[in-house]
């Protein structure tokens, strides 16, 4: 049995001008062809993927695997490269027996809207009708009708924050191989949901809209003609005409029942929809409240600026009011600064410097501030990330520098990096156990980090790409109606697409 294995996982964000290109996938890492097994000791889907192929004794066929942090959309010669890295060892490879991509759901190119389904289409096109092809998603995909036809299995992660990312990989594995078996014979249904919200209330656990989906799911995959389930809440930072939520069940030869779930699964989520939508504080009311309170620390949620989420990391907006406000105790924060990163590093340990500060890398969302402080610390900026989608894998922040700014402390990094827990910090020596207030630029995986130490949390009211208000954000492509923009919609359906 041989099966093909192949990665390309970003997620894009078209609120932000600048474009990817192949230096930031460098940056995290693009293995091409045999140098894939390189990911086999991470916590990546292809780990899980290659677990399960070496399982079944399934001969590997290495495609390639590439991965960048979230950023603006792929420019058209970035996906271009990449594609093409993927196909040309697929076509030389042929005959296979099935073929693994472990894809994100919301990557982005200049020149095409829905590059997942283009590049399932193009395997598709190299293996023919018959040959099982599987991809694996992450929650927050925008899943089309095109990737919906071009493959036989699409299988999303169950969990956020995302700590299932191998797990999603094993899943999706040996639902290929079953079917390269001739074991089950999946068939699939997708339903989507205008429903278009931050990711700030989304987790998987406790009492939110997506953990009831979620056990819903579970309790769905009992039934042995149920091979998975999925329910995808989209990444709202782009803007294309039909972006939503959907769910995906994928049951054994039964289509009806796959669309009857799916169904059943998307009008819970549209009618739990108003759960989507997180409180928001002012800064000043939020530092208000945390400064009642004794200990700490008091995370200050600044989502707006989520690196995960395609933000470039670069907003002082958050540093600005709390400097304005003159807050009491001591302040972690975290700014992208490469021009800043360097004055700290030339000036040395222990230097007085005064610095032009943020918003360097996208000038859209606010102006610099002035700073001085102290520089206390500099590293390279490499450190490994715990757990999560990168897990086990290195994240690069570059040249780093901490500014202490009176009781502030600032982490200047010369590159955004994806918030997993708190690496970032830990990596300069910044112990959140001594922190009254952390600066956290995230919507939800700092409930993961900070799950055992954080007195409160706080989501504050900042501009940016990645707002927990979308609302907030200038959608131009994206058509009406949709939630949260459009709060009901009359005489609403949900069209099923299939695929069997
Ligand atoms: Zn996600």
């Amino acid at each position: 049995m041989r099966i093909a294995v192949g990665s390309l996982f970003q997620e894009s964000n078209e609120f932000v001008s600048r474009h990817t290109e192949l230096d930031l996938f460098h940056n995290s890492y693009i293995y091409e062809r045999e140098d894939l097994h390189l990911l086999a000791p991470t916590n990546t889907e292809v780990a899980g993927v290659l677990a399960i192929c070496k399982e079944n004794d399934a001969e590997v066929v290495p495609l390639t695997a590439a991965a960048c942090v979230p950023s603006g959309s792929l420019s058209k010669a970035c996906y271009t490269y990449l594609r093409k890295s993927i196909l040309a060892p697929m076509r030389e490879a042929m005959p296979v027996d099935g073929v693994i991509l472990c894809l994100h759901g919301s990557m982005t190119v200049v020149s095409e809207g829905d590059p997942e389904g283009d590049l399932l289409e193009a395997v598709r096109e190299i293996v023919g009708p018959r040959v099982p092809i599987v991809a694996t998603l992450d929650l927050h995909a925008w899943i089309t009708p095109k990737m919906v036809s071009a493959a036989t299995g699409l299988v999303a992660y169950t969990h956020y924050p995302h700590d299932d990312t191998y797990s999603t990989g094993e899943r999706g594995a040996s639902l290929l191989i079953a079917t390269v078996l001739g074991k089950v014979r999946p068939v699939m249904a997708m339903c989507p949901v205008p429903l278009v919200a931050a990711g700030c209330n989304g987790m998987t656990f406790g009492d939110g809209p997506m953990a009831h989906l979620t056990a819903r799911a579970r309790a769905y995959e009992q039934d042995p003609a149920v091979l998975s389930t999925s329910c995808c809440a989209v990444h709202p930072n782009n803007d294309q005409p039909e972006l939503g939520s959907s769910t995906v069940v994928i049951t054994d030869g039964d289509i009806q029942l796959a669309s009857d779930l799916a169904g059943v699964l998307a009008r819970e989520m549209w009618d739990r929809r108003q759960g989507f939508v997180p409180e928001i504080f002012e800064v000043a009311e939020a530092v208000r409240k945390g400064e009642s309170m004794d200990g700490g620390p008091v995370l200050l949620v600044d989502t707006a600026d989520c690196a995960g989420g395609g933000a470039p990391g670069d907003s002082v907006a958050l540093l600005a009011e709390l400097l304005k406000l003159g807050v009491a105790g001591r302040t972690h924060i975290m700014v992208v600064d490469p021009a800043a990163a360097k004055k700290c590093a030339d000036a040395d340990v222990g230097a007085a410097v005064s610095l032009e500060l943020g918003y360097h890398v996208e000038p859209r969302w606010g102006k610099p501030i002035q700073v001085s402080g102290v520089v206390e610390r500099i590293t390279d900026g490499r450190f490994r990330y715990t757990g999560g989608i990168y897990g086990g894998t290195d994240g690069m922040m570059g040249t780093s520098a901490v500014l202490r700014i009176s009781q502030t402390y600032v982490l200047i990094m010369s590159r955004p990096t994806y918030d997993w827990a708190d690496e970032q910090y830990a990596s300069v020596g910044l112990d959140m156990r001594l922190a009254k207030f952390i600066g956290v630029k995230n919507p939800m995986n700092y409930r993961h980090a900070y799950r055992e130490s954080a007195k409160a949390s706080f989501l504050v009211d900042t501009p940016g790409p990645t707002p927990a208000d979308v609302r907030r954000l200038p959608y131009e492509r994206r058509l009406r109606p949709f939630f949260p923009i459009d709060e009901d919609i009359e005489n609403l359906e949900f069209p099923i697409v299939v695929n069997c």
